[in-house]
């Protein structure tokens, strides 16, 4: 036996980490299990990183309401975590005269969910921001409170905050059985095997196979892919604000948007998937993203493409989150977080720690938070190199010493994937091409690498 534990959490996504660190920052014994080499091996690894404000989700839904604690506690945290903010605000611009007509039906939407300060803008307005945008971009609504943040810094912020408050996390460690009995659950996960009174679902992609272990899933997962096409970074200087299109029923739509690693990008589509484990790219959709984001930004014809990249948003037959308590079997369901679970993971957090404090018992007395702030990865920001170092990654600017600590600490880096999303070495222009053998050389001479 490994341990035994208040809480296990089931997946090391964004929401699992959010929810460890909450949890084991209330004073609970946590452990965290996660089958990837690393944690983020799941739909948290690609997605837009676009900091939402619900201005367009449901009225009145569980998405709703994380997403806007999620947001709130993101921006009240993050100097403390060291974590960027792009503050670009948005703008859902509108393409047709019917797309047109539906911008006052957003604002008033908008102001429905709280979010008041969202406001038309007209054509002359939205250009004047905007100058670099398409003539044929009709008028716009204006959402200042929507950002850009990195995807992969906060949730290893999360991971390194529940550490210092206790949390255990074991990577590799895929839960294949799982035992109620006596009160408690046994989880035997490859090598790992623990004991935990409650079990969180976070499981995301793999999410209705985990809930099978408490009872018949209520919700089945049917992965929507999203492809991207990143821009080189010449082309982050010709938009500023997140340029979203009027959102249908079903999705948000193309987004183009500037990265918080200096680049600009435009994507996610919104595909029916049969792949759980990673997106894959096809060439015909990444050329329609591609003329797309030529036919708002024209100027975008002159620069070229960086990367490309593809998520799998765990998406499910539901219209909302499902976050539940099951008291008779010491569980708790976070299933289906699709497309804002960035935004909403720390807000899903706090729902769950109510839910573990209405069905299974008081939490303990919190101890005084530890802040434990991670690199800064943000291109806008004060970075590493700025001290001086040796230049490893010559595109993105990463030193040796960012690689060696990301080697090292509470949570090195597990795989190759997790070293790139923790300096960004190997992400720029040439994609590794110059830097990827050192790169590899020190992963592998690390005492957690192995190719
Ligand atoms: C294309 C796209 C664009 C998006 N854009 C945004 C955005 O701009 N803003 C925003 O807020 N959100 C966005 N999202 C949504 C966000 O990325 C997801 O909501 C979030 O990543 C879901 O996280 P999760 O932790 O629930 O799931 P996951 O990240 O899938 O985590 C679940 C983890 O559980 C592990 N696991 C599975 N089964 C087991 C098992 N049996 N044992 C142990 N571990 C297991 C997996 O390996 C995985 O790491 C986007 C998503 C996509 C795909």
């Amino acid at each position: 036996m490994d341990g035994r534990f208040d809480v296990a959490v089931i997946g090391g996504g964004v929401v699992g980490l959010a929810i460890l660190r909450r949890l084991a920052m209330a004073g609970l014994s946590c452990v965290l299990l996660e089958k990837g080499a690393d944690i983020l091996s799941g739909a948290s690894k690609g997605n837009s990183a676009l900091l939402h404000t619900g201005f367009d989700a449901p009225h009145g839904s569980t998405e709703l309401a994380c997403m806007q604690a999620g947001h709130a506690e993101y921006l009240s945290i993050r100097e403390k975590l060291n974590l960027p903010l792009l503050e670009t605000s948005a703008l859902v611009v509108a393409w047709s005269e019917e797309e047109r007509a539906a911008l006052p039906g957003i604002v008033a939407k908008a102001h429905k969910n709280g979010v008041k300060d969202v406001a038309l803008l007209t054509r002359a307005e939205m250009h004047r921001r905007e100058p670099r945008l398409a003539a044929s971009a009709l008028a716009a609504v204006l959402v200042p409170g929507e950002h850009v943040i990195d995807p992969w810094s906060s949730p290893l912020a999360y991971a390194h905050q529940a550490i210092a408050h206790g949390a255990v996390i074991h990577r590799k460690a895929e839960v294949r059985g799982a035992e109620l009995r006596g009160g408690a659950w046994t989880l035997s996960a490859g090598d790992v095997t623990v004991e935990a009174a409650i079990v969180v679902n976070a499981a995301g992609l793999f999410g209705d196979h985990v809930e099978a272990f408490a009872r018949a899933s209520p919700f089945h997962i049917k992965p929507r892919k999203g492809q991207f096409v990143v821009f080189d970074k010449p082309a982050a200087r010709l938009v500023r604000a997140i340029i979203l299109p009027v959102p249908t029923e079903r999705t948000k739509g193309v987004v183009l948007f500037r990265t918080i690693f200096g680049n600009l990008a435009i994507g996610p589509t919104a595909e029916e998937a049969e792949e759980r484990e990673a997106g894959t790219c096809d060439g015909a959709t990444l050329q329609r993203l591609q003329a797309r984001a030529i036919e708002m930004v024209p100027d975008l014809a002159h620069v070229g493409v960086n990367a490309i990249y593809a998520g799998l948003r765990p998406a499910t037959d539901h219209k909302d989150y499902v976050i539940e308590a099951l008291p008779g079997r010491n569980w708790i369901t976070v299933g289906g977080i699709r497309s804002t679970g960035l935004t909403g993971s720390l807000g899903i957090a706090g729902q769950v720690e109510a839910l573990y404090a209405r069905h299974f018992g008081k939490l303990p007395r919190k101890p005084a938070p530890l802040w434990t702030p991670v690199p800064m990865l943000a291109e806008h920001d004060n970075r590493p190199y700025q001290q001086g170092g040796d230049i490893v990654c010559h595109c993105e600017w990463v030193t040796r010493q960012e690689i060696t600590d990301a080697l090292t600490g509470p949570l090195p880096a597990g795989d190759l994937g997790g070293l790139k999303r923790r300096t960004r070495a190997m992400m720029g222009r040439c994609q590794g091409f110059n830097c990827g053998a050192e790169v590899r050389s020190l992963f592998e001479k690390a005492p957690h690498g192995k190719a």
